[in-house]
């Protein structure tokens, strides 16, 4: 089936709106195995709107068309609709008579320009909405059909689950050649997308029913995993194992899967253990401790932290020797391991962890040039550093040494092994 999503407003074109609706349908409409083929979004300008139906008139099976259905003067949706089929704009008396019956119930009066909501093209379906006031209709131009709903989200979710969906898996079940789609999403931290896709692209031809893409959420690289096959159950046979080649590649960099987020995995497996942490942030400022705290539950591992983002600071709180920080510097190996030890005794958790480094962009010297990050992890065991570079912007340097500095704690972990 080619299904195809138009969305129609101004508000969308100017970056004041954010077209949530169309991710919401697609996502739910992969769930039944199939993918638009395209999607587009147009002002509310009537010209456009009736080329952009006209055009989807004669090339799509299905399309959702959202927005414009309301009672002022830029919902023009139902009159395009009219327009590009070639048919006219006719009054529904059922229509007419739910939204009198709504407006007389709160007693207000029913405007003219509510009443011609109750406006809809010739020979089209009126779906009730029970969601809201703007009607669905359903118009079937040629092979098409086209399924308009209103682009407030509530009503538009409500209605795609309701009425959208269970006609399109009708029209999705009868059709022939059906392809049926399995997909999984496979997170990474700590690798580049250009190593990733090196690492992966190897496995391409042995998975030939799969497709990968790449998506990267810095500082996280996503790969995405895509099984198309004849049935069901040949499609998830064919996703799981790629799925199963693709994490022997990954090994520790893949951090999750589908719905997992990054700190929600660091802090299952502190969980699991029953053990803590505590941070001591510089240049980060407390983000590391904002990500490490970010899942619900996270009091049952983060205790604590610090931002001791000044010298003084070091040394008050940490009890940093103004002798340490004279000889070697706030960004440095001897500095970063103090912090991480001091903050792991001062909270009393199984785990200390500090970022000290030089976001810039002023600060940077030739030993130490601006990206610089000592990163440290204390625990009973001892204390591990690593001296990073990470390179970007300010911005982009502590997001990359927030996460850097949960990762040492998470490859830690799965390191250690099993859970005690
Ligand atoms: P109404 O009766 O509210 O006028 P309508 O069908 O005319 O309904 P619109 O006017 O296009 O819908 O949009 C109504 C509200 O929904 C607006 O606030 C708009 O910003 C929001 N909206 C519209 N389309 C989308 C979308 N694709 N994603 C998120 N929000 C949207
Ligand atoms: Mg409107």
């Amino acid at each position: 089936v080619n299904i195809e999503v138009v969305c129609t407003g101004d508000e969308l074109l100017s970056g004041l709106t954010t077209d949530t609706n169309s991710p919401y349908f697609m996502s739910k409409l992969f769930e039944l195995g199939e993918m638009v083929s395209r999607s587009q979004t147009v002002g509310d300008v009537r010209e456009d709107i009736i080329a952009a139906l006209k055009a989807v008139n004669g090339r799509a099976n299905a399309v959702l068309v959202s927005g414009g259905l309301g009672p002022t003067a830029d919902d023009l949706t139902a009159e395009c609709a009219a327009a590009a089929a070639g048919v006219r704009l006719v009054e529904d008396p059922a229509v007419l008579e739910s939204l009198r019956a709504r407006f007389a119930k709160r007693q207000l009066p029913l405007t003219p320009n509510n009443a011609r909501q109750a406006l809809v093209p010739e020979g089209a379906e009126v779906v009730h909405n029970r969601f809201g006031t703007a009607p669905m209709f359903i118009q079937r131009v040629g092979r098409c059909t086209l399924f308009f709903v209103p682009g407030v989200p509530r009503e538009y979710k409500a209605l795609v689950d309701a009425e959208v969906l269970p006609r399109l898996a009708k029209m999705i079940e009868g059709q022939p050649n059906r392809i049926f789609r399995a997909a999984r999403l496979l997170k990474t931290v700590g690798i580049f997308e250009s190593h990733l896709d090196a690492a992966v692209k190897p496995l391409a031809k042995a998975h030939p029913k799969v497709k990968f893409g790449f998506r990267t959420h810095a500082p996280e690289n996503h790969l995405k995993l895509l099984a198309e096959a004849s049935s069901q159950s040949e499609a998830n046979e064919a996703l799981a194992k790629a799925d199963r080649a693709c994490r022997e590649v990954l090994g520790p960099f893949l951090f999750g899967a589908d719905q997992d987020s990054f700190p929600a995995v660091v802090g299952a497996l502190l969980r699991d253990r029953k053990e803590t942490v505590a941070l001591a942030e510089s240049c980060t400022g407390g983000l590391a401790s904002q990500l490490l705290t970010t899942p619900p539950g996270a009091s049952a591992y983060a205790i604590g932290s610090a931002v001791t983002y000044s010298n003084e600071m070091k040394t008050k709180w940490l009890g940093i020797t103004e002798q340490m920080l004279a000889a070697h510097g706030a960004v440095s190996e001897e500095v970063a391991r103090a912090m991480a030890e001091a903050v792991r005794r001062r909270c009393e958790s199984t785990y200390g962890i500090s970022i000290t480094g030089i976001a810039g962009p002023s600060g940077g010297t030739e030993q130490k040039p601006v990206g610089t990050v000592f990163l440290a992890l204390a625990s009973a065991d001892g204390t591990e550093c690593q001296r990073q570079h990470f390179l970007g912007d300010r911005e982009r340097i502590r997001q990359f040494a927030a996460y850097h500095a949960l990762d040492m704690l998470r490859r830690r972990l799965i390191r250690s092994g099993k859970n005690p």
